[in-house]
């Protein structure tokens, strides 16, 4: 499975909000599946993954929300740099959360996050939260 660096950030927080249905179906069942297989190597990337797959904005395999500022690949390499992961190297889901939980601080995140549209809900932070035990 191909997992984008923002995404696991995304992951954190998501409680069934999405872009349409498709999309959420996906992405839910992303998150069971990885959350029963804990052993599951993912590789990380910052272009279109799994959950783009059945993304409205993922057009000819490029996410069309790429084209403002800051954009969505930053994002990833951002999340990446901070976990100390490289782009395109493949890790097991349970050393890539204990990573976030380690390394991810909510200043960290506010700094990565605060321009995108579903940051402001409050869910993303949220989860990092909880997955840090607070
Ligand atoms: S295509 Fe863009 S908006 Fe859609 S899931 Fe991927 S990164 Fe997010």
């Amino acid at each position: 499975m191909e997992i984008r660096g923002h995404h696991l950030l995304c992951m954190l927080g998501f409680i069934g909000l999405g872009y349409n249905e498709k999309f959420i179906l996906n992405m839910d069942k992303i998150i069971k599946k990885l959350n029963n297989k804990h052993n599951m190597w993912i590789k990380l990337v910052d272009n279109v993954d799994n959950i783009c797959a059945a993304c409205p904005n993922n057009i000819n395999e490029e996410c069309k929300i790429d084209s403002f500022p800051g954009s969505v690949k930053e994002r990833d390499r951002a999340v990446l740099k901070v976990l100390g992961i490289e782009v395109g190297e493949v890790v097991r889901y349970r050393d890539i959360v204990n990573k976030i939980s380690e390394r991810m601080t909510e200043e960290k995140m506010m700094n990565i996050c605060k321009d995108c549209e579903w940051f402001g809900l409050g869910y993303c932070l949220e989860g990092l939260k909880k997955l840090k035990g607070g």
